[in-house]
């Protein structure tokens, strides 16, 4: 949908909205927003709304704090959660400093700039995320915590799925915000769910990966329940990962697909592959951003160790999903949902074009599972571990130019700087795993 400035007028209007409220999302994948009541709607549309920008992590110092948003008019929608008198819309933003300029810290203006890139060699590029999450019960003051009686398994369905209506009702709002959901399940561990979006284009599916985190919190609390994108809550059982299928469209025709190949995959679906894989050290700081991304991404939780790809099997880093010709996709496993959408969509696509723009060629596919191969066996595929902590992470990132180069010198430094203080404040802690092995023993 393209809206003009007329159309927020009219629809401010005529959906009766009192609230409008401006949002962006921060470096650490944050959502943000200033509300204004619609007396400030000329303002807002003349892109003239301020704020201080100091606050935000990640974001300015005290001296260059003032910013202005920027409105993506296409991004008009109203919250059904709210009350229907005096509704709420929202708009999402972007960051503009105050010499007109867009800041360089604005997560969504790094993944425009790569789209802008794809668009020059005649590429769109489409993804469709799955996301996975826990829902836990709330304690008597609404905190959240990691309890749950629930016991249901994959696909399990009411009344073991105790979830059920509190994913349904997330569903029919994601629906009504235009948000289209291919499908929704119970996954593997108990209290585990999964909410799979329709494709789109990477801005959009971005924008919707946000709008999706916020509905989903949102309807949980009114079951309740919290919603949790923490990607590995429980020791034991499967983690929750963001698996984002995606795929290049030139000339109107999904470029990934070629019925002549032996798997179908077309030579730049190859290029887009062996792109990611060499850079994956350096976008796995991204993808996987917190210390806990880590504690998924261990042998037998379904969740990537190695790098490595393969059309039919799930063990891998990169799996080609069965659909060809219109959907042929790669479904990269890595990312889990704590991470900034923009930022993860900005370094996978601009990985997979250094792939094309090189033409570099993957390593033979490995179609068993990993998991259980040999050690030898492994080493003689050549295939390489994925970073096992958020400190080899960041280390790979610092050596990755090309994967600091796409996020900017503000961000890549701002970022590093950070990951660095959390995984030093992780290092010094002494955890209730330490004083369960050794207080008595030593
Ligand atoms: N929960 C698994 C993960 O951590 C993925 C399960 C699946 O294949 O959907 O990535
Ligand atoms: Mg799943
Ligand atoms: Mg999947």
């Amino acid at each position: 949908k393209h809206y003009t400035k007329q159309d927020i007028i009219r629809m401010v209007e005529e959906d009766d909205v009192e609230f409008i409220r401006l949002q962006f999302t921060d470096m650490f994948g944050n959502l943000k927003n200033v509300a204004v009541t619609t007396g400030q709607l000329e303002k807002v549309l003349n892109n003239e709304c301020m704020f201080d920008g100091s606050s935000i992590e990640g974001f300015v110092r005290i001296e260059e704090s003032d910013m202005y948003l920027y409105p993506d008019l296409d991004t008009y929608v109203t919250f059904p959660w709210r009350p229907q008198q005096g509704k709420v819309a929202r708009l999402i933003c972007d960051v503009y400093t105050v010499d007109g300029n867009q800041f360089a810290g604005d997560p969504r203006y790094v993944l425009k700039k790569v789209i802008k890139e794809a668009a020059e060699l005649g590429y769109t590029f489409n993804v469709g995320p799955e996301l996975e999450f826990f829902l836990f019960h709330q304690s008597e003051n609404g905190q959240p915590t990691t309890i749950s009686h629930e016991r249901a398994g994959y696909f399990d369905l009411g009344p073991l799925d105790l979830g059920e209506n509190a994913r349904r009702d997330m569903v029919l709002t994601l629906e009504e915000m235009d948000i289209t959901v291919e499908a929704s399940h119970h996954e593997v561990a108990p209290a585990q769910h999964e909410i799979d979006l329709k494709y789109d284009e990477a801005l959009k599916t971005a924008d919707n990966i946000m709008t999706f985190k916020l509905v989903a919190r949102t309807i949980a609390k009114r079951h309740g329940l919290h919603a949790t994108f923490m990607p590995k809550p429980k020791y034991g059982v499967d983690g929750s990962g963001m698996h984002v299928n995606m795929s290049l469209k030139k000339d109107g025709k999904n470029a990934f697909d070629d019925p002549k190949d032996k798997l179908g995959l077309s030579q730049e679906a190859y290029y887009f592959i062996a792109g990611i894989m060499k850079h994956i050290g350096g976008i796995a700081a991204i993808t996987n951003p917190l210390v806990n991304s880590y504690k998924r991404l261990v042998p037998n939780y379904e969740a990537p160790v190695y790098i490595a790809w393969s059309a039919n099997n799930r063990s891998p880093l990169i799996r080609i999903p069965a659909g060809r010709g219109d959907s042929a996709r790669l479904e990269l496993r890595c990312p889990d949902p704590s991470a900034n959408p923009y930022l993860t969509l900005a370094v996978c696509l601009a990985a997979g074009l250094d792939g094309i723009k090189n033409k570099l060629l993957p390593p033979e596919s490995v179609d068993k599972n990993i998991f259980s191969m040999p050690l030898e066996e492994r080493e003689a595929f050549k295939v390489h571990n994925l970073p096992a902590s958020l400190e080899e992470a960041v280390t790979a990132l610092e050596k990755n130019d090309f994967i600091k180069n796409v996020l900017g010198e503000h961000i890549s430094r701002k970022y590093i700087e950070a990951k660095k203080a959390e995984w030093d404040n992780y290092r010094t802690q002494v955890t209730q795993w330490e004083i369960d092995q050794y207080l008595y023993r030593y």
